[in-house]
């Protein structure tokens, strides 16, 4: 139990909140970061693309970063799911699944978002490993072998046209519509191979992608498979304080400014959830701006009035 007032509460204690945290522990301000322990990544073996990091295990990366913030005495972890938040700036509220209640001056969101992933038969379980959404991620490990694009949106087009930088590609439709004769003439040059059947399942050993089964019986070879998942706010926070939100490329997002504030006022968001492309290294630097703009808003509250 505790009843501690913090200046900052950072919600979500992944890139993004982990970055936010070590901004105002370096302030010199308390802070509580309060994580549930799920960040979105967390399907993959490996992280690629994070400065001095590519390769690494997500869950050691985060865990690196937790061991360089408990450093500092002025860092509060709390293992626990944030379920509500209330009040206004200088005065918020958070209540834990736990039943606690912790009260701090400003809120950062640093919840992520989760994928919405397509309903098929063998796809779920190889998200992550040989079912994924993006090749920069998750590319240069299949180079040169067959890659396919589920279409879930008429940007798929777009993605599989991509693709072939890494592998011979096929575009699976899966009852998208075909797409119109200028589109299919870029994909041709682009060496797509255009699949209309729709597809029975994804079958390999384990998480490995062997082939794409489709409704006429072929089993197409296929090494991994990528798509654009819709994504939705992984916690209602934002939508509950009233933070506004925008469309974003793949799901919603929290609307920020150019120091990662909200329009409520002390309610800062940082990471996936507020920004409309999507990886660790951008939400990383989120956090850093949210963290810095916590801690210039409380250095400087009050002056004007002064
Ligand atoms: C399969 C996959 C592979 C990926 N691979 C890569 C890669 O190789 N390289 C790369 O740069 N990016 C990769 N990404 C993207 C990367 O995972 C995200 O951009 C990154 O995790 C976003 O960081 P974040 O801190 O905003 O959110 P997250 O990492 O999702 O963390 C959010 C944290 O907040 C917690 N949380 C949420 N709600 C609450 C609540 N109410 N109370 C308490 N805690 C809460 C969650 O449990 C979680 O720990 C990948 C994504 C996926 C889906």
């Amino acid at each position: 139990m505790f009843a501690k007032s913090f200046d900052a509460a950072v919600i979500g204690g992944s890139y993004a909140g982990l970055s936010a945290a070590m901004q105002l522990a370096r302030g010199r301000r308390h802070v509580a970061v309060i994580d549930a322990g799920k960040p979105r990544n967390r399907f993959a073996t490996a992280s690629h693309g994070f400065f001095g990091q590519d390769g690494a295990e997500p869950a050691h990366m985060i865990a690196a970063a937790r061991e360089k913030l408990t450093a500092y005495p002025n860092v509060y972890f709390i293992a626990d799911e944030a379920v509500d938040a209330s009040g206004q700036e200088g005065a918020f509220a958070v209540t834990l699944a736990s039943g606690q209640t912790l009260r701090a001056s400003r809120l950062v969101l640093a919840t992520g978002i989760t994928d919405i992933l397509p309903d098929l038969p063998g796809l779920a379980e190889r998200w992550g490993v040989s079912v994924l959404h993006c090749p920069y991620c998750h590319g240069y490990e299949f180079g040169g072998a067959p890659l396919g694009v589920l279409a879930t949106t008429p940007h798929c087009a777009e993605k599989a046209m991509m693709i072939t930088e890494w592998g011979p590609t096929t575009l699976f439709l899966n009852g998208q519509p075909m797409p119109d004769a200028g589109v299919l003439a870029k994909l041709a040059r682009r060496r797509v191979t255009v699949e209309p059947i729709s597809i029975t399942g994804l079958d390999g050993q384990g998480q490995a992608l062997q082939a794409v089964v489709l409704s006429d019986g072929r089993r197409l070879a296929t090494t991994a498979i990528y798509l654009t998942p819709r994504t939705v706010m992984a916690s209602p926070l934002a939508e509950r304080l009233g933070c506004a939100f925008e469309d974003g490329f793949f799901g919603p997002i929290i609307v920020t400014d150019g120091k990662k504030a909200t329009s409520v006022a002390g309610v800062f968001a940082a990471g996936d959830a507020a920004r409309g492309m999507h990886n660790a290294t951008w939400a990383s630097a989120d956090g850093v701006t949210a963290g810095a703009a916590v801690h210039h808003s409380l250095i400087f509250e009050g002056l004007d009035a002064a």
